[in-house]
């Protein structure tokens, strides 16, 4: 399995001011690829956290930690700094970033001078790579970490994350996680409560440990109690995904319809 963490950077994200929509869409891009995040850790804007929170991640030793946030010309953006602190490298100003940056002030229309918040976001830690960002001024950044931790700094603001996620990072993670076949379904159930169907779920993850199966009450309409259920198998295998898909999604709507519930939608996707 390929790992991927990520590393959020925000004061606004630890205090209720902005939900951290970026862990929830790269995590949803990774999971429809076959992968996974296997963790998001948050820290505030300082120094310390970060580089602290980089080496606890680089510990573990994932294939890549994709960084969101602090990526700006303001004072309270440091993350290149913090992450060339927790690397023990020195950060430098990129002729490659400020050529990224002097690229997207034209493009816009706008005449480019080497102001000190432009230079501020030219500064990469040693040996890093900057990323194009085609919605944004900052560029992301690339550098591989040791035991070949790829690392990868976006841009908090959500457009310009996607975006470059979307260009580099997800593509290289796409190549580590090589063929992967998927099939899923979300079925809407009624008339059935969680705790009845809970022994049934529990022997369909008998059967297949490998499966992810989980369930999501969505409580009382008109007096019926209404649940969705997920099913989701993924393999390297051709073939493989889809019998065992199969063999889960007839046992639980058998045992879903002898509980005396009904199925009353399926969101099916295999590929
Ligand atoms: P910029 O170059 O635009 O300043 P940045 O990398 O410095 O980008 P931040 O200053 O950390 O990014 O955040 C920019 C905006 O994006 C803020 O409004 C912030 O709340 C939002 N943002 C940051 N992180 C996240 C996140 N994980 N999910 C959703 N929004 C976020
Ligand atoms: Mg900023």
């Amino acid at each position: 399995m390929v790992s991927v963490v990520n590393f959020a950077v925000g004061k606004e994200l630890l205090i209720g001011r902005t939900m951290n929509s970026n862990a929830y869409w790269i995590g949803g891009r990774l999971y429809k690829m076959g992968g996974m995040l296997d963790r998001v850790l948050t820290v505030t804007d300082s120094l310390e956290e970060i580089s602290a929170g980089l080496k606890e991640l680089l510990a573990a030793g994932p294939d890549f930690i994709v960084v969101v946030g602090g990526l700006g010309p303001t004072p309270d953006d440091m993350t290149l700094k913090g992450i060339a602190l927790g690397l023990g490298r020195k950060i430098k100003f990129n002729k490659d970033a400020i050529a990224l940056i002097k690229g997207h002030i034209e493009k816009v229309g706008r005449e480019f001078e080497l102001t000190p918040a432009r230079r501020k976001m030219a500064m990469l830690p040693e040996g890093a790579t900057p990323l194009r960002n085609d919605v944004g001024t900052a560029p992301g950044v690339r550098l591989v970490a040791r035991k070949g931790t790829v690392v990868y700094c976006l841009p908090g603001v959500p457009s310009e994350m996607r975006n470059i996620f979307s260009n580099f990072a997800e593509k290289e993670i796409k190549e580590k996680l090589g063929e992967i076949h998927i099939a899923k379904v979300t079925m809407k159930l009624s008339g059935i409560y969680e705790a009845a169907l809970a022994p049934s779920l529990a022997e369909a993850v008998k059967m297949h440990p490998e499966a992810y199966i989980k369930s999501h009450p969505r409580g009382l309409k008109a007096g019926v109690p209404t649940l969705e259920l997920d099913v989701t198998v993924t393999s390297r295998e051709t073939g493989t995904a889809r019998s065992t898909y199969s063999e889960l999604a007839f046992f639980l709507a058998r045992r879903i319809s002898q509980l005396g519930g009904t199925v009353t939608s399926r969101r099916e996707k295999i590929r």
